[in-house]
């Protein structure tokens, strides 16, 4: 069994290469616990820490995980999940990928474990549509933009792009960002999976303890990240006007508040937040708060989709991630995903800076 499979599980050829092993999976899973242990190492890892770690030692192990990872993922069956390993798995194959790309070129004369360029671009059947440059490379524009859909810094939006001749211009770091692409891409392709019950039931305790990791994660995010930098374009708008001291219509009331609502704020915090707005009497406001919360009524409201938004003309200031969603909360979710806690940690210093100041 190649090293080169077990360092990128995802290449076709390691999926032949885990048929050929002549295991099927219900006996790995019952008689193999390295393979498990393994597997669910991979998922916490991709939750903790947002990439996955040190390979095992042993390549049929660390081959051998990879599947059996994407079935403890189908078990939890969490879209959160699906996304986050997905990009973990394609963070540290981008890493590995141009460790080996470096090698490759540094030591052309000498055999190399790893992987090149070309071997990636045709395993995604990139090479016809990806030419090389004297300044970098250029991309067919239909390939570009499936690819480029999820990064949604202005820098991949086509219209700040020299698209000639349907060809957009990339550098090379930019390429590897679109392979890395192509790898998430793949790897979230038809996660999660229906998982056969022998499977399930041999692996309940691993998953149980991927869905624990999940909820602790899930609780830390929904009382701490509140990142008002991260909101979506129409929520800041709306929560300029609040803070501007503007009266807001019934409708638009609603949706902030039961965003911030939705996204772990109390209901003190949003009154504190409110009370900034003189057109807000406290207790109406609180009122309002705990209705749409739920606390006083039998329904916890959620914030009106994108199409409410802009039926009510609360949809403004759309940026290119909104184009990519259909909900406030989906472009929020996102958004936080992308920041990483370093990100999370400095806005929050710089909040209570702010506010020690302020005071
Ligand atoms: S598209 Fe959705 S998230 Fe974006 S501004 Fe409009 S309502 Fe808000």
């Amino acid at each position: 069994m190649q090293r080169l499979h077990a360092r990128y599980p995802f290449l076709e050829a390691a999926r032949d290469a885990v048929a050929t092993e002549a295991v099927d999976l219900a006996t790995v899973v019952e008689q193999d616990r390295a393979v498990v242990d393994r597997a669910r190492e991979r998922v916490v890892a991709a939750l903790e820490d947002g990439e996955i770690d040190e390979q095992h030692r042993e390549p049929r192990i660390e081959l051998l995980s990879y599947p059996v990872a994407r079935v403890l993922v189908s078990m939890v069956e969490e879209r959160v999940l699906v996304r986050k390993y997905a990009r973990a798995e394609a963070a540290t194959a981008y890493d590995r990928f141009r460790a080996d790309f470096e090698q490759t070129t540094e030591l052309k004369s000498v055999e190399s474990t790893g992987l090149d360029l070309e071997t990636l671009l045709s395993e995604f059947d990139l090479q016809p549509v990806v030419r090389e440059t004297t300044g970098g490379y250029r991309i067919d524009v239909g390939t570009y933009l499936p690819l480029a859909e999820d990064l949604w810094e202005d820098e991949w939006n086509l219209v700040n792009r020299a698209l000639a001749d349907g060809e957009v211009p990339v550098s090379e770091a930019e390429l590897q960002t679109l392979l890395q692409e192509a790898v998430r891409s793949r790897i979230e392709e038809g996660l999660p999976f229906d998982v056969p019950d022998v499977i399930a039931t041999a692996l309940e305790d691993d998953a149980a303890v991927i869905r624990e990791v999940l909820a602790d994660l899930e609780l830390t995010r929904e009382i701490d990240t509140v990142v008002p930098d991260l909101f979506p374009p129409c929520m800041k708008a709306l929560l300029d006007d609040i803070q501007k001291g503007e009266h807001l219509p019934h409708h638009s009331r609603f949706a902030i508040t039961a965003f911030l609502s939705n996204i772990g704020m109390s209901t003190d915090e949003i009154v504190d937040l409110y009370r900034i707005n003189s057109s807000f009497g406290e207790e109406m406001t609180r009122y309002q708060t705990d209705h749409i919360r739920g606390d006083s009524s039998p329904t916890e409201y959620s914030a009106p989709s994108c199409a409410t938004m802009q039926s009510y003309g609360d949809c403004v200031n759309k940026d290119d991630l909104c184009d990519r969603i259909p909900h406030p909360m989906a472009y929020y979710e996102e958004r936080i995903d992308d920041a990483d806690d370093e990100e999370i940690d400095d806005w929050r210093e710089g909040e209570d800076g702010e506010s020690a100041s302020g005071d």
